[in-house]
């Protein structure tokens, strides 16, 4: 696992020590790549205060408009939540998120995305990400200030990040996982031909779309899997 792989993603923060704690929390375990996601407050005196001397995190920070853009480059996104959702999402605990990276190849990149503060991520944000984890607590205040909860994932990741067994295989390029625009781009295009074969309808799609969202996700398609998938809704289209 090469932690400057991994990016850490601040859906909607709104409160700039949080933004500063974070930059800091993560340069103690030697992560770098802070992406903001429609902060909604500025980064300056008291981020940096916060920051105490992380400053390179938030001088090299990236900002986004929204989560898809934030994530597009990745081929493994990991939603961090307190909360279990209503269309339930695969989870992996803290421990199981830090074995898979390990397994993962070195260009691999990966982002965990950390919500709002006071409504944490949306149902459409969570379905946007491969996985979701949560952060053992007491069950009856489980929710973490959000630079913590960046403390303790991280922790959970540098101190395993040598555990890789030697001998793990590179995969061959057509295996490698695809990266969420290209997944983004096969939903759009499943979408469009379900609709225009009546099997989806826009007017009342359902959960249909979540729920295909949810198996697809969970397979982790390479860039080959994804050619054939595309390659079949572009035959079935053309046969209309
Ligand atoms: N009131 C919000 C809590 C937001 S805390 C809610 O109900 O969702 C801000 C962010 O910190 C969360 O979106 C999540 O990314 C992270 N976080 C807080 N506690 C966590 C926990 N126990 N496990 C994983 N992430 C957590």
């Amino acid at each position: 696992m090469n932690l400057q792989n991994i990016k850490i993603v601040m859906v909607g923060t709104t409160h700039p020590g949080n933004i500063g704690a974070a930059a800091r929390a993560m340069h103690n375990m030697c992560f770098s790549e802070l992406t903001l996601v429609e902060p909604q407050c500025p980064v300056g005196e008291i981020a940096y205060a916060r920051a105490s001397g992380a400053n390179a995190i938030l001088d090299n920070r990236q900002t986004c408009g929204t989560l898809g853009q934030a994530i597009s480059d990745c081929s493994l996104v990991v939603a961090a939540s307190a909360r279990r959702r209503s269309l339930s999402w695969p989870e992996l605990s803290p421990l199981e998120l830090a074995d898979k990276l390990i397994g993962m190849d070195d260009s691999s990149r990966v982002a965990l995305v950390f919500g709002r503060e006071h409504s944490g991520l949306n149902n459409e944000e969570i379905q946007m990400c491969n996985y979701m984890t949560c952060i053992p607590t007491n069950p009856d205040f489980s929710s973490l200030n959000l630079a913590s909860a960046i403390q303790v994932l991280c922790y959970e990741l540098f101190s395993r990040r040598n555990a890789k067994p030697a001998g793990i295989k590179q995969p061959e390029p057509q295996d490698l996982p695809a990266v969420s625009q290209e997944v983004d781009g096969f939903f759009e295009h499943l979408q469009r031909v379900l609709e225009i074969s009546r099997f989806l309808d826009p007017e009342n799609p359902g959960m249909i779309m979540q729920r295909l969202r949810r198996l697809y996700l969970r397979s982790e398609l390479t860039r080959n899997e994804i050619n054939i998938l595309r390659g079949m809704l572009t035959a079935l289209e053309k046969q209309r």
